[in-house]
């Protein structure tokens, strides 16, 4: 706000806040309000603003420039002089408020002069110009008014900015999110995007307006329409000769042949004349026309039966899908007048659809003629107008005619003697004049056959051996001669005294050729050109997957992505490629290196739904943080174990890139201890170490050494299961807030690594171990920080000189010293996770070891004092404030409350403003003797 005018803000009482114009840097007058009473105690001035609206907006931001004059400069003033203000804010519907209480207002911060200051002229005076900024959620009237309480400070109020962040509107995969209000507290906005002009939802696009005016998570998209291609952020015409026909498609295609569009927006190309598209054609699949009509017949009369033979068409109209139809005319008297052959002639494999160009007509009039027509057919053919491609044969039966016999079994079976039966042929070319049975024991034909004959059909054939198996042929003989024999058929006589019944629903059918043996061999001849088509052996696809696998069950060796030249190949060797259509995100539920961590179910096909976590790859990142981002899955898809977090899979082939794991309800083991201080047994608390190291044991039975074990990279399940996370190349070093920089310029989270490990960059599976140990001492004080607030520096000296972690609160004895042997200097004395496995299997099974624990709690932590260090013994606050000669604040403590040494151990630095100790530098004292009585107990270092 600047106004050169009276700016009309209440000020009372009215020797407070005080309205007065000044020259800005570039000489400009402009208004400012102070106050500056510092001389008088008891001092209340209030500064209220006039009603702001808040123009629907949740959650505003209010930028305050003010200069403040340190209590120090300003020679003789008395101890209540200060160097803080309020602010406060009251929201109200009502824009003309005369009067608002003190008691109404809510107080939004304590405003202190901050440490980057930037020097302005205020009147004839160099003063330091400070920019506070802070925000007020959840709003919820029209408006509201901000106040300013002055306690006895001297303040210039030079500017005070109200604004509220909006995500801009913006077109992202074709779909319009419009100017969005940011929501208030952190909240996303979940905002549905319109479809740009042309395009339609191919998934309801959303995307989330976070609390800082960014966008987040885009989910769903918008494609062009049939006739319309992306370009940029909209959808522009497919142009002439051109054409897109399905929204998916991406964009527009030029015409297959034979066809065309004059015009632009074309969803599919017309067919030029005489060229046609059948309804199941694909739009980008050429027009076609019918074929032409077979060629080079050849006919096979054999007495009544003709097999036909062609060649396909020569111009097959452009398709692969040529079928053949033939039409049957049987001709007779002198004018060879032509009738359709009727239902009594059979065609094999059949008359119409015959997509082999072989067909065999049976049962044809003996010494007739016929006439078939032999037409080729494609999709298009139904079509055209124009008379199909066709050709015409013709043939003359010969005199003989064939018969059919069926010989069916339905007598009995002795053991010395069996009955056959047959059916006399349906059609005989004749009259039957005997039937000859031959039979032979099985397997014996060389040597001993016999022949039989008879007028009639059943024949009882006797004097055979039991329990012995017999082959019988039977063959007819008319006048024409004698057919061939039928198929074989064993019959086995019973045993002694057994006699069988033939069961007549099981008899077998046997077909016997008398005269035309050749038919059935012809028949086998064109099924096997048709059924070739489709029976071939097609080899089995290889699994990508195994043609890649570089280890095998049992003695697998982790693949470091690195080792790949191609890196996106490491991705789809370890990660399956899940299609984004089956994930749907449901919420955001944290932040990683990346992006945000979402959570959200998964359903692939013929699986149940699960719950998965998604990491997304924020837009507009590089290639090396695309590859980074997508290590993390190369690695974690190379393992497969209760312990460690499952990788569901990878979306790279759409944006935004992401990586699907299993949701582990608890989120990360760190936070969930905090939360649930001091509310496990001992032996779920184990169980948990248990996993964790079951967990390792596998990594680094895989030669994967993880380099940043730590609470914080656990997950925990609904079920209290632990499972091992993070595995991203660049996680120590980008990812982990913990990681800090070494003198040897690596990136380590000191507190968690091995001191080889610090001084050399020796990361072995030696030194996960320490690092597990410290995840122990963080699982048994649930998520203490551990070694406190130690400098990291103090840290790697302390270590280094023999100390260690003392046992938190209530450790088992067993489990300190379990801690204690993980932190061996020497990394071959540390126990490998194998053995910690055991060790605690061994308590989960004995759990009287873990009763012991170590008598005097260690929290905080004695192990750790450093003698060289002068320190004083305190027990009361007053000595304690004497130690570090503060004592001119021992009133301000006792009178707020602080009287035992355990009250100030958690004190803040609100608190401390709040009772008037308002100096920088002395709040930081104190504050930093806090840390040392927190870590060190009553021994105070000055
Ligand atoms: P990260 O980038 O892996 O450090 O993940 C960031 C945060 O997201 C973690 O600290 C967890 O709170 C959460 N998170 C990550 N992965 C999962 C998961 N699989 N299940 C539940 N929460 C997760």
């Amino acid at each position: 706000m600047s106004a050169l005018g009276n700016l009309g803000w209440e000020a009372y009482p009215a020797e407070g806040w005080e309205e007065i114009s000044v020259m800005d840097e570039r000489n400009t007058p402009m208004r400012t309000y102070q106050v500056c009473n510092v001389m008088e105690a008891s001092q209340n001035n209030w500064l209220r603003t006039r009603h702001i609206a808040r123009d629907g907006a949740q959650r505003v931001y209010i930028e305050i420039k003010f200069t403040l004059r340190d209590c120090n400069s300003l020679p003789g003033v008395p101890g209540t002089c200060k160097e803080t203000f309020n602010m406060f804010y009251y929201e109200s519907n009502n824009a003309n408020l005369w009067f608002i209480k003190e008691s109404q207002y809510i107080k939004i911060d304590t405003i202190a002069a901050d440490e980057s200051f930037t020097q302005v002229d205020v009147g004839d005076r160099v003063m330091k110009l400070n920019t506070e900024v802070r925000d007020i959620s959840n709003l919820s009237k029209k408006g509201f008014y901000l106040a300013f309480q002055d306690l006895g400070a001297c303040i210039a109020l030079v500017s005070v900015r109200v604004f509220y962040k909006k995500c801009p509107l913006t077109v992202l995969n074709l779909a319009q999110f419009p100017d969005t209000v940011t929501g208030g507290d952190s909240a996303l906005v979940e905002v549905r995007g319109l479809c740009v002009n042309a395009s339609e939802e191919f998934e309801a696009p959303r995307m989330y307006c976070s609390a800082d005016g960014g966008w987040l998570v885009p989910i769903g998209r918008c494609v062009c329409k049939p006739g319309y291609e992306e370009h940029k952020d909209f959808c522009q015409p497919c142009r002439p000769g051109s054409y897109k026909a399905s929204a998916t498609d991406a964009y527009c295609t030029k015409c297959p042949p034979h066809s065309s569009s004059h015009l632009e927006r074309a969803s599919e190309c017309v067919c030029e004349k005489g060229f046609h598209r059948a309804e199941t054609d694909p739009r980008s699949m050429a027009c076609t026309r019918p074929p032409s009509a077979p060629e080079n017949t050849i006919s096979t009369v054999n007495e009544t039966c003709v097999t036909l033979e062609w060649s396909p068409p020569r111009d097959t109209g452009g398709r692969g899908d040529i079928t053949y139809s033939l039409r049957c005319r049987k001709c007779s008297g002198d004018d060879m007048k032509c009738a359709p052959c009727g239902s009594g002639v059979h065609f094999v494999p059949r008359q119409f659809g015959l997509s082999v160009a072989l067909v065999m007509v049976t049962d044809l009039q003996p010494h007739s003629n016929y006439s078939f027509t032999i037409e080729s057919l494609n999709g298009v053919s139904d079509l055209s107008p124009t008379p199909r491609g066709a050709v015409i044969v013709n043939v003359t039966t010969s005199q003989t005619g064939r018969n059919t016999l069926s010989v069916v079994l339905k007598e009995r079976r002795s053991k010395d003697s069996i009955t056959l039966a047959w059916q006399g042929p349906d059609r005989p070319n004749g009259a039957i004049v005997e039937y000859e049975v031959i039979y032979y024991e099985k397997n014996q034909r060389e040597q001993n056959y016999t022949v039989l004959k008879t007028r009639s059909n059943v024949m009882t054939v006797d004097g055979l051996k039991p329990g012995t198996t017999y082959v019988f042929r039977v063959r007819a003989r008319t006048e024409g001669g004698y057919g061939n024999y039928g198929g074989e058929i064993e019959l086995e006589t019973s045993h002694e005294g057994n006699m069988l019944a033939i069961d007549p629903n099981q008899s077998t059918i046997l077909a016997v050729s008398i005269a035309g043996g050749i038919i059935l061999l012809i028949f086998l001849v064109a099924c096997f050109v048709v059924s070739g088509r489709h029976c071939g052996y097609i080899k089995a696809k290889q699994d990508p997957d195994e043609e890649k696998m570089h280890f095998h069950p049992g003695s697998k060796t982790y693949i470091h992505p690195h080792t790949y030249e191609d890196p996106n190949q490491a991705v789809r060797d370890f990660a399956k490629e899940i299609d984004a259509s089956s994930i749907r995100i449901e919420r955001v539920i944290g932040a990683g290196e990346f992006g945000e961590v979402c959570s959200g179910r998964l359903r692939l096909q013929g699986k149940r739904e699960i719950y998965v976590a998604i990491k997304s790859l924020k837009a507009g990142y590089s290639d090396k943080q695309r590859r980074d981002f997508l290590s993390e899955a190369s690695i974690m898809g190379q393992f497969d174990h209760p312990n460690i977090i499952r990788l569901e899979g990878v979306v790279t082939r759409c944006k935004p890139v992401m990586i699907i794991t299993e949701f582990m309800e608890n989120g990360s083991l760190d936070t969930f201890l905090k939360k649930h201080d001091g509310q496990f047994t001992v032996i779920q608390l184990v169980g948990m170490l248990r996993g964790i190291a079951s967990g390792m044991k596998y990594l680094s039975d895989m030669s994967y050494v993880h380099r940043d074990l730590a609470a914080r990279n656990i997950l925990v399940n609904s079920n209290l299961v632990c499972k091992v996370s993070d595995f991203g190349l660049s996680r120590v070093l980008e990812d982990d807030p913990e990681a800090a920089y070494t003198t040897r310029g690596g990136k380590i989270p000191i507190r968690w690594t091995s001191p080889e490990a610090i001084a050399y960059r020796k990361f072995t599976s030696a030194s996960d171990v320490w690092s597990y140990g410290i995840v122990m001492w963080e699982v048994v004080s649930y998520g203490e920080r551990p070694y406190w607030e130690m400098s990291n520096q103090d840290v790697i000296k302390a270590i280094d000189e023999g100390y260690r972690l003392p046992a938190p609160m209530d450790c088992p004895v067993v489990l300190h010293q379990l801690m204690l042997d993980c932190w061996e200097k020497g990394r071959s004395e540390r126990p490998k996770f194998g053995q910690i496995v055991t060790t605690l299997d061994k308590l989960i099974r004995n759990p009287a070891r873990l009763r012991e624990t170590v008598s005097e709690s260690s929290r905080p932590g004695s192990a750790l004092e450093d003698p060289t260090t002068p320190e004083f013994s305190v027990s009361t606050v007053e000595e304690w404030l004497e130690a570090i000669k503060m004592d001119q604040y021992k009133e301000n403590f006792s009178s707020a409350g602080y009287v035992t040494l355990d009250s100030v151990l958690y004190i803040t630095i609100s608190e401390l403003v709040k009772m008037d100790v308002t100096l920088a530098g002395h709040q930081k004292k104190i504050l930093s003797s806090v840390q040392s009585l927190q870590t060190q107990g009553t021994h105070v270092q000055v």
